[in-house]
């Protein structure tokens, strides 16, 4: 699918030049011709990238820009802004209004063609922590997030060989962040990869080494591929500058690099990293969180809720048997009477180890309960079932948890069936309750299977 544009500017020459190169680079192109129209087009029509003009009657562009990143159903997209006007403050002015990037009129085409492309990549990635954002919203999961410092000191790391351009980038810097310089990009790409960084500012213009080569490394390499990368390059250097943004790199900026512009693409860059990683982790927490169970690490209730219908299925449909497994550790309450609650979630832990050590890789064990764990066998036997179950009662029963000096002795009574026809997973899980009952009231330390 090709990624689509959103042209803005209020001359429609401009327009129809601009829709006619960006067609022919297979962008699919949509135009507005003011800042109100602007406005409702982003939220209407899904662009992946928007081209902005400054220079617009009402509405400016700085104002749209303003407005787009205020708005949560815009503030993702991508904004460049293009402009006749080629001073620096513009520029700054632009970034601080949440422009992604700013060109300046005549805009050389192969630039234009490697930003835009590179931002669409890196609003495709976003889409999709913001997608799975959503659906776990959907499903109830929460997960609170430390609230992040906007604009807290970031540790950035300089590759960079003249000494005079380094120590004045480094000037600006340090006056917000920790900055680190290196003269060699393989010890640079080390340092990235061992002790992490916020940022990374490449000069892809020494002669001494190829910073191009080193995006390119910090791109493929897993520790390193969600990096942030600013270039520099020549004033000027446009096809340079299309390579490196083809290879990967966020950013860049010009020599002699204007250290407002600086620290304002900085700030930008961080700001997307920080949201991308907030994103990232809520995301592993989130998975995590939803499907297995805290103390022992066992699939939770709910997973097995949304699964075991779906095996039943299968199951029932190609003719293959499935079992199930109840199981119910016995008398534990007095394990915690006795030795504590702490120690009982250590026993809980050993025996959910052991269970989980006993089953197949296709079977599914969940933590149901407290002391109570469902284990779902796909294509096995009421008979096999029975024998899996003995042999799992055997494993607790014959060795004592020990937590520090104790061992605490533990049994289990478990309950075994077979689905059959019109189960749904309550029926099932019923029938196995049921069984389970009467190994418990039979004495408890045994295994009873129900019939089908
Ligand atoms: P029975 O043989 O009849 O199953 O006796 P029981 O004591 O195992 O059964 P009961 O259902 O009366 O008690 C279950 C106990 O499990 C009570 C509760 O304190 C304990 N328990 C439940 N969840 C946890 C947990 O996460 N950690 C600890 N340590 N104990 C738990
Ligand atoms: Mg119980
Ligand atoms: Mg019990």
């Amino acid at each position: 699918m090709s990624a689509r544009v959103l042209v803005i500017d209020d001359a429609p020459t401009n327009l129809l030049v601009m829709t006619g190169k960006l067609t022919a680079e297979y962008f699919d192109v949509i135009t507005a011709s003011n800042g109100q129209a602007a406005l409702l087009a982003a939220e209407t029509q899904h662009p992946d990238v928007i081209l902005l003009d400054v220079m617009m009657p009402g509405m400016d562009g700085f104002e749209v820009c303003r407005r787009l990143k205020s708005n949560p159903k815009t503030h993702h997209l991508p904004v460049v802004m293009v402009t006749a006007l080629d001073q620096s403050s513009d520029r700054v002015l632009g970034l601080e209004a949440g422009a992604d990037d700013f060109l300046t009129k005549p805009v050389n085409d192969i630039a234009l063609m490697a930003r835009l492309r590179s931002l669409v990549r890196v609003k495709t990635m976003m889409d999709e922590l913001r997608l799975r954002e959503e659906t776990e919203f959907e499903m109830g999961v929460v997960v609170s997030s430390a609230k992040v410092e906007e604009m807290s000191a970031a540790n950035i790391l300089l590759v960079e060989d003249s000494k005079t351009a380094a120590k004045q980038i480094v000037g600006t810097l340090n006056k917000l962040h920790h900055s680190r310089i290196e003269t060699d990009p393989a010890v640079a790409l080390e340092i990235a990869k061992q002790q992490g960084a916020d940022l990374i500012i490449i000069s892809a213009t020494s002669d001494k080494f190829d910073g191009l080569r080193l995006c390119s490394q910090l791109r493929s390499d897993i520790e390193t591929r969600n990096l942030p990368i600013l270039v520099i390059i020549e004033e000027g250097d446009t096809p340079r500058l299309a390579r490196a943004l083809d290879i990967g790199a966020n950013d860049y900026l010009s020599r002699p690099v204007d250290q407002q512009e600086l620290s304002a693409r900085i700030k930008s860059q961080l700001k997307r990293k920080r949201y991308a990683d907030r994103l990232r982790e809520r995301l592993h927490v989130s998975v995590e969180l939803s499907v297995t169970d805290a103390l022992t690490g066992l699939f939770n209730r709910r997973f097995l809720s949304s699964h075991l219908n779906g095996l039943l299925r299968r199951s029932l449909g190609e003719n293959r048997p499935l079992s199930l497994v109840f199981i119910d550790l016995d008398f534990f309450k007095k394990v915690n009477d006795r030795h504590g609650h702490a120690a009982g979630d250590i026993v809980l832990r050993e025996i959910a180890l052991r269970i989980g050590r006993g089953i197949r890789g296709v079977d599914l064990a969940c933590r149901y309960g407290g002391e109570e764990f469902i284990v779902v066998m796909p294509g096995t036997d009421l008979v096999a079932a029975t024998h899996v179950s003995e042999r799992m009662r055997r494993q607790i029963e014959d060795c004592p948890v020990v937590v520090g000096d104790k061992a605490i002795s533990i049994t289990a009574s478990f309950g075994v069936t077979q689905a059959k026809p019109g189960d749904s997973q309550d029926s099932l899980i019923e029938r196995a309750d049921k069984a389970l009952y009467r190994a418990k009231r039979a004495g408890r330390n045994r295994v009873d299977a129900e019939p089908v």
